[in-house]
């Protein structure tokens, strides 16, 4: 039997990963996609989450290695699915009160959950379930689940074991390699029935049965899904505009788990006197963590060659060890890639006054694929849907 898939922490293995699938991204993945066969047999989907979560390559390099080997026509599926997760970041970035929300109820339910036998058997596997239990333990064992089990998974903690659908979402966000503030939020609340108001995900045994090709067929699963509910959303608030950054000031690189490429985000030759690289996001649990320090040692070496720059790897965002940074380099501008609604984006937002009484501005660098795609979140995935050719072909 063939090992369970593993994810190398680095950008080559990354660039492997696509090309091996590059091929299988057309009316394969199309054809094939919904199918959980198993950690060993993950052959039709790309496996590229990961990856693409810490931008240690990005969603314009995916969707262009795609596009060069099939027609937009046979590929529409998967450069959709790569869309989701932009559309996702977008959706969010124009609401960022939802993550806000996200983190207070989160923080209410600890509190009321803490030491509940309910939620140790979810997390740990216990619960008696078939392939629930299964999908707990390949969560924590491998960091990674098919997008199916993601949504059994949970459909099932919310509505057949009842328990808050944010613990859920916490579990995921700490343990999934390529866990994201936006793509998990946002999911757990669209199985729940908050993302599209009143539409729910129920999962049933059939359904499990016929895309785990038999392996799992659990007993007992709810057979209805009521809607959570909540307040209304918050209205969209404006995008912040992109902001350049002066090619002559030196400055300092500090480079985030958001975007482990920075050399797409700067100019070639663009030089910075020392760059900073954070090697935690803030939300892992321990497999999660060990992929994103690993990546941040490789972005590292790439920095170093491409920059000319000597780096240095830090944990946690501390305002005062950026300023000393900032002032043993005699500079007075920090740049880095921008961090999208997220942990990264509430350490950055609170270390900003702390570094403009210093005199240090931070300057947030937007990727132009964000730029041009996020305005179009402000409704549902179908309106956006319909501007992705457009857009592809106009500036990418
Ligand atoms: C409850 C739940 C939680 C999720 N949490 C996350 C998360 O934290 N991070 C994350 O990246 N994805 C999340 N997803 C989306 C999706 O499950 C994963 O992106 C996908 O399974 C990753 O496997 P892959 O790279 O083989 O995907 P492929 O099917 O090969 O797709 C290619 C790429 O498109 C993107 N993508 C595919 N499907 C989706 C989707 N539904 N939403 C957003 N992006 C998508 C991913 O970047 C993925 O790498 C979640 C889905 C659910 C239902």
């Amino acid at each position: 039997m063939a090992a369970p898939v593993s994810f190398p922490p680095n950008r080559d293995a990354a660039l492997d990963r696509l090309q091996a699938f590059v091929l299988r991204a057309g009316v394969d993945y199309a054809r094939d996609r919904n199918a959980d066969l198993g950690p060993e047999a993950r052959s039709n989907v790309s496996l590229l989450s990961p990856y693409l979560r810490h931008r240690l390559m990005t969603e314009r390099e995916v969707v262009s290695a795609v596009l060069a080997r099939h027609s937009f026509s046979e590929a529409e599926k998967f450069v959709q699915e790569v869309l989701w997760r932009t559309y996702w970041k977008g959706w969010l970035e124009l609401r960022p009160a939802i993550w806000g929300r996200y983190l207070a109820e989160l923080d209410a339910v600890r509190a009321r959950f803490r030491g509940a036998k309910a939620l140790a058997s979810a997390e740990n596997g216990t619960t008696g379930i078939e392939g629930f239990d299964d999908w707990a333990r390949e969560l924590v064992e491998t960091g990674y689940l098919h997008n199916h089990a993601r949504m059994w998974f949970a459909s099932i903690w919310i509505f057949t074991l009842r328990l808050p659908w944010t613990l859920g979402a916490d579990f995921f966000l700490r343990h999934l390699l390529d866990g994201d503030p936006a793509s998990n939020t946002l999911s757990w609340r669209w199985v729940a029935g908050l993302q599209t108001i009143g539409k729910t995900y129920l999962a049933t045994a059939d359904n499990i049965a016929r895309y785990t090709g038999g392996r799992f067929a659990p007993q007992g699963l709810t057979t209805s899904a009521v809607p959570l509910t909540e307040a209304p959303l918050p209205a969209v608030t404006p995008l912040l505009a992109p902001v350049s950054l002066d090619p002559d000031a030196p400055a300092l690189l500090l480079v985030t788990p958001e975007d482990f490429h920075p050399e797409s985000v700067f100019a070639q030759d663009r030089r910075f006197v020392q760059a900073i690289i954070l090697a935690d996001r803030g939300s892992g649990g321990a497999l999660s963590e060990v992929f994103v320090a690993a990546a941040a040692h490789d972005c590292a070496g790439r920095v170093e060659a491409h920059f000319g720059c000597p780096t240095r790897i830090i944990t946690g965002i501390d305002p005062a060890k950026l300023i000393a940074a900032a002032q043993d380099a005699q500079v007075t501008t920090i740049a880095t890639a921008y961090a999208p609604v997220g942990h990264v984006a509430d350490a950055l937002r609170a270390a900003t006054p702390v570094l403009q009484a210093a005199g240090i501005d931070l300057i947030q660098v937007q990727r132009a694929w964000d730029t041009h795609f996020w305005p179009h979140a402000k409704k549902g995935f179908f309106a956006f849907k319909e501007q992705i050719p457009r857009i592809l072909g106009e500036r990418f």
